[in-house]
């Protein structure tokens, strides 16, 4: 009889997983606390419109590639891509609008229109970044962080400069004009720390951004999570929804089983998907590996507030992605980093799926997802959501030129609290535990647990990190680990 293994939480990590453990014969159920499979990315639709609740953004399709290929499948086998042009643009102000091109030669004449002789510097950044880009997914995110070696190569040994630099230095050192450095700096957000903490190896980045460009599957990101539900059924994959864990049953140093709707389901091995900091608190305390201390410390992605917004008009000015920097980007980022207080004049990011993807909006409207990134653990309330609400219904008015409150249908949020109480959340984070050079491989939480021999984590609060991407790839080395440890490999 195959060995039992249960993964708690069905976010991308957990799905990746589960379908290579499948795969490699295990009989596995994933048990998912929501009514839906998809952790962060599931769908809100409402009234004729579609919206993706979490990631928007379509990035690296290699790894996405990987991932259908290792199954013998393609992307194609289950959702139509479409490659965005632009890829998304950055409003400076009233109608200054950067647009990031599909065609890098196009990125480059913009960048030159607004400073002169600074497409040759574009360039010569983006060969580095394509250099670690290959160093990245060839040598590194693949590692499980077991030890340092691991990720000791000729060519990473050559990059070590890299991880002390930062990406702020080093575009400022590329790029003298205030708003193209933060076209350059706004990719690394999606590692959940400012571009002065992160170190500037992970200008891999901005080469997937520029270079591999930023795609939209039809019907929106859910198409992902639908795809790699239905070929983790295909593999034998059994979900429980509606099935939240109260607590991990261990015995001397295993786990035994898990406890759910007050039921104990028992299992060979556990994998927990949910966020790290959770999971520990279903174990007993002499189990958990890292304390409430060492939580504290950490540095977090951000939260956000977020709002879905039908419109009953087609809105001008605006592309898939529009990005709203026409603010002070440092004093938004201290807030969430260093104050950790609301920011007054926020940067926010807009989404208009409907402008490409007639499956958004019924015909003539346009549906809008809108985030402001904040710090963790903000107070929460509907007092303040509405406030920022119509600060940013106000700024988009202006700044595209045209009345949009009005047209306002309806509006769902999204915000601290709901990070908690729907995904258990640590502090409501947005996105897991940033990429900082002391976040980084084994130094980040562990994928496998050391106190308990047949407990593993996946997800974005352990190796690699924030992000759909990373979130396949978790899901593929703990399974790897988990063959390791189980003599498979
Ligand atoms: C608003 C937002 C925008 C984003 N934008 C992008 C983007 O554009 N591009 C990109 O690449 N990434 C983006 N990200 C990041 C990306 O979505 C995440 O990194 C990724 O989806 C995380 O997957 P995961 O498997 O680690 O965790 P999750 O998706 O959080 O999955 C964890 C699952 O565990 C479940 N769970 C928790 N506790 C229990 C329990 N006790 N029992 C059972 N189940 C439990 C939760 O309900 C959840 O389903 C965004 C994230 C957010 C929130």
């Amino acid at each position: 009889m195959s060995k039992k293994i249960v993964i708690i939480g069905s976010g991308f990590s957990s799905l990746a997983a589960s379908c290579y453990l499948a795969k490699a014969g295990y009989d596995v159920t994933v048990l998912e606390k929501n009514a839906e499979v998809g952790g962060r990315a599931r769908q809100l639709k409402k009234n004729g419109f579609t919206f993706d609740i979490g990631p928007t953004f379509y990035w690296m399709p290699d790894v996405f590639d990987r991932f259908f290929y290792d199954f013998g499948k393609k992307t194609s086998d289950y959702y139509e891509l479409i490659q965005l042009d632009p890829g998304y643009q950055i409003c400076f102000g009233e109608k200054y609008f950067i647009p990031v091109s599909a065609d890098f030669e196009e990125t480059k004449k913009t960048f030159e229109r607004i400073q002169k002789g600074s497409s040759a510097k574009l360039q010569s950044f983006i060969n580095k970044a394509e250099d670690n880009y290959e160093i990245a997914i060839k040598d590194l995110v693949y590692q499980p962080g077991e030890y340092l070696m691991e990720i000791v190569t000729p060519k990473t040994a050559m990059k070590l400069g890299s991880f002390v630099d930062t990406i702020k230095k080093q575009v400022a050192r590329h790029i003298d004009h205030p708003d193209l450095r933060e076209v350059l700096e706004f990719p690394v957000l999606f590692l959940g720390a400012k571009a002065s903490n992160t170190p500037s190896f992970y200008n891999f980045m901005n080469y997937a951004d520029l270079k591999l460009g930023t795609w939209h599957p039809k019907g929106g990101m859910y198409e992902v999570v639908k795809a790699m539900r239905n070929l983790a059924a295909e593999l034998g994959v059994n979900f429980e929804t509606n099935s939240a864990v109260e607590e991990i049953i261990t015995y001397g140093d295993e786990v035994q089983g898990v406890k759910v709707n007050g039921q104990v389901k028992s299992c060979d091995i556990l994998l927990s998907g949910a966020d790290y900091h959770h999971t520990e608190t279903l174990l007993p305390n002499n189990k958990k590996q890292y304390s409430e201390k060492y939580w504290a410390k950490k540095t977090f992605a951000p939260s956000a507030l977020l709002f879905y917004v039908g419109f009953d008009k087609k809105l001008t000015n605006l592309e898939h992605h529009t990005l709203f920097f026409d603010t002070d980007f440092e004093k938004h980022a201290e807030t969430i980093y260093d104050n950790k207080t609301w920011p007054e004049e926020p940067l926010f990011y807009g989404s208009f799926p409907s402008k490409t993807d007639s499956e958004a909006a019924p015909e003539g409207k346009e549906a809008g997802i809108f985030l402001i990134p904040i710090a963790p653990d903000l107070e929460d309330s509907p007092e303040i959501r509405e406030k920022y609400f119509n600060l940013i219904m106000q700024r988009l008015g202006t700044l595209t030129g045209q009345e949009v409150k009005d047209s306002v249908i309806f509006k769902e949020s999204f915000c601290v609290n709901d990070f908690k109480s729907e995904y258990n959340s640590y502090k409501g984070n947005a996105y897991g535990l940033a990429n900082t050079l002391f976040q980084t491989h084994i130094l980040r939480p562990k994928l496998k647990s050391k106190k308990l021999s047949n407990l593993y984590f996946t997800g974005q609060l352990t190796v690699p990190g924030p992000g759909v991407p990373p979130a396949l790839i978790s899901g593929k080395i703990v399974s790897d680990l988990i063959l390791k440890y189980e003599n498979k490999l």
